[in-house]
Parts: C-alpha cells; sequence; structure tokens
C-alpha cells in the first residue's frame, strides 16, 4: 500500500534567483493588461465575469494608465459547460503548437483547443509576432477548498510578486503558489509533451497556459466551486481581488516604489495519486481527515486516504507537507488525488519604474 503514497516529479527546486538583498530592479509601466476566463468551459466565476465585462463597457475594469482588454478564452467550451472540447487550452500555449506551420486543410483537422491557441496568440501579438499584452490574469476555480491564491510560474520576475504581495495585505487569505514547468503536464497530454518541451525558450512559454500569452501574469485560482455553478459570494470576491490587480498596477505606473520583501510562497513538490489494483481501479478515497484542508500541513503519519473496505492509509512520506488541489474534480480522471507543496520565503527585490532609474 506504501508504494500508492508516493510523489512524482520530486525534483530538486532551483532556487529562487531573486534573494539578493538590498538590491533594486527597475520594470517598464504596464501598457495592456488581459483577464481571461473560461480558459477551462465549466469554471463559471471568470466565465460570467468576462461575459459580463464585454457586454458592458465595463469602466470598472478600465484604469488610466493601461488598456484593459478582456477574453473569453475557450467559447465552445464554455458553451457546452465542460472543461475542454478536445484538449486542455490551459497545456497548448507552446511553440509547436503556435509556430509550426499548417496547410489550411490541416489547420482545419487540429484539435478545437489548438486553432483557438493560435487564434488567441495572433489576437494578443504585436506587429512584430512578439508578445502584445504586458500583464495577463487568468481566472480559474476549483472543487477544492483553497480559498483564492494566485498561481505564477517559478520563473516569475519580482513584478508579480509584489502585485501578488499587495493583494494579501487587503486580502490575508490569498495564498501564492509556483507553477514548475511540466507540473502538471501528464495530466492530459502524454510523455512526448516533454521531449519536446525541453528544445523551447525556456522563458517564453513556461507552463503552456493561456497565462503565457502574456509577458507577465498570474493564475486567479479560486475554490472550492463545483464545475458548472456560480456562487455570488465568489464571484464578488473575484471581483474584488481583480480590481485590487488593476489598482496596484495603476499605482506603480504613477511611481510607486516596491520595498524588499519576503513573501510565503507554496512550491510544487508533486503529486499523489489514489492508490489503485492491479486494474488501475481506485480503492480508496481522500480521508476525512485530510479532506478540505488544503494548504494545512501534512505530517507523516496523518491520514491521507480511506479504503472502500474502512481502512485508514496514512501519508509515508518523510517530511511535512502541505497539500492542495484536494479531490480536485477535473484531476480524478487521471486518479490524481492532490497535489503536494512545501511552503518557503523567498526574498523579492525592491522595484521601480525604469523610468526612475538614476
Ligand atoms: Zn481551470
Amino acid at each position: 500500500m506504501e508504494k500508492c503514497v508516493t510523489a512524482e516529479h520530486m525534483t530538486t527546486l532551483l532556487p529562487v534567483k531573486m534573494d539578493v538583498c538590498g538590491q533594486v530592479k527597475y520594470h517598464d509601466p504596464v501598457h495592456s493588461l488581459c483577464i481571461s476566463g473560461g480558459t477551462h468551459g465549466n469554471e463559471l466565476n471568470g466565465v460570467y465575469l468576462v461575459k459580463n465585462w464585454l457586454k458592458s463597457e465595463a469602466r470598472e475594469i478600465q484604469r488610466n494608465s493601461f488598456r484593459t482588454q478582456v477574453v473569453l478564452a475557450n467559447p465552445r467550451a464554455t458553451e457546452q459547460c465542460v472543461r475542454f472540447t478536445d484538449v486542455d487550452l490551459n497545456r497548448q500555449i507552446t511553440p509547436e503548437n503556435l509556430f509550426s506551420s499548417s496547410e489550411s486543410s490541416e489547420e482545419k483537422c487540429l484539435p478545437y483547443e489548438i486553432q483557438r491557441a493560435r487564434e488567441l496568440y495572433s489576437q494578443f501579438q504585436d506587429e512584430s509576432g512578439e508578445k502584445g499584452v504586458d500583464f495577463w490574469l487568468d481566472l480559474h476555480n476549483t472543487t477544492a477548498n483553497t480559498g483564492p491564491f494566485f498561481i505564477m510560474s517559478q520563473t516569475v520576475g519580482p513584478f508579480p510578486l509584489h502585485l501578488a504581495s499587495h493583494l494579501q495585505m487587503k486580502f490575508p487569505e490569498i495564498r501564492i503558489m509556483f507553477l514548475k514547468p511540466g507540473n502538471f503536464e501528464r495530466l492530459h497530454l502524454d510523455g512526448d509533451q516533454d521531449k519536446e518541451r525541453k528544445h523551447a525558450p525556456p522563458l517564453k512559454f513556461p507552463t503552456g497556459g493561456v497565462l503565457d500569452m502574456g509577458k507577465e501574469g498570474f493564475t486567479l485560482e479560486m475554490g472550492p466551486l463545483a464545475n458548472g455553478i456560480l456562487n455570488a459570494s465568489m464571484f464578488n470576491l473575484a471581483k474584488e481581488i481583480i480590481y485590487g490587480v488593476l489598482d496596484i498596477v495603476e499605482e506603480f505606473n504613477n511611481g510607486k516604489e516596491f520595498k524588499e520583501k519576503e513573501i510565503e510562497v507554496f512550491k510544487p513538490l508533486g503529486i499523489i495519486h489514489y492508490p489503485a489494483d492491479e486494474n488501475s481501479e481506485i480503492t480508496a478515497m481522500i480521508s476525512p481527515d485530510l479532506d478540505g484542508k488544503d494548504w494545512k500541513p501534512l505530517h507523516p503519519g496523518d491520514s491521507l486516504f480511506l479504503s472502500f473496505s474502512g481502512e485508514t492509509i496514512p501519508y509515508t512520506g518523510h517530511d511535512v507537507v502541505w497539500p492542495v488541489f484536494i479531490n480536485e474534480a477535473a484531476y480524478f480522471r487521471n486518479n490524481i488525488a492532490l497535489s503536494i507543496t512545501t511552503k518557503e520565503k523567498v526574498t523579492v527585490p525592491a522595484l521601480k519604474l525604469k523610468a526612475n532609474q538614476p
């Protein structure tokens, strides 16, 4: 049974290259920001925020110093209220999907979400074919009891971290999670993807997510919300958090300086699969002691699963970990029970507008 309780991808994480005390970094002002919803068509918070902003003039998301655009990322999946129709759009923003040339007849045969990835990229690229949006905010929901959290690439610069940290002052329940390249890749793609990924530019499309359409950005993930439904409180909270992000970007553009700061982040260690029998049929559920306890420490020996015959299966790892995405519905089809992270502090250097560089 113990062998079922292993974490995949237990690779050593690279240290965050920001731990340089006393340094000041400089950043360009943000000229354009895009908010996407419906990347997963059954995560309705983002779907309806974006739909309503598209319908109205959406003055509340405009700020004086930059332009805000909104986009419904996966209209077909949204219409059908499913996560995706052919393949997960949130894994398709890759050089091989976006830049490989194909005949228009071949293009029509491509999975819908790859066609959509190409459409989105051409819609949001600049004249030179490069990314045209300075900051991207992608809206998601999880069925896990996570509260609101920002997900960003592990290779992120100081700007998104400062934004996230400022939002935490107003909403202390917000957490920050890093996503390392390839972290969730095996969910919807086969192993070949990793091989190809090694040849991809390391920073341009770190995770293949819709988020990577922007030069920088993060995902706003909120849970718990069942797929295909809305929750008014969560909808309103998402709105407040998004307005907060827009406000702090505006302040930065107007000269606000971010001081050096120590920020708590959750770094992914891997995923834990459900115990399964020789036919790959799961044999246990998340333990009731663990269910709903996202971000709470899980110690070696703590209850992890409860088998269908009533036996408790403990966590057998050697270190305390912080689980997240416990019982996430979208991962169930891949026998993934939860993701585990480690909690760390990173020092983010002071950040000023490039125009104020001496
Ligand atoms: Zn999602």
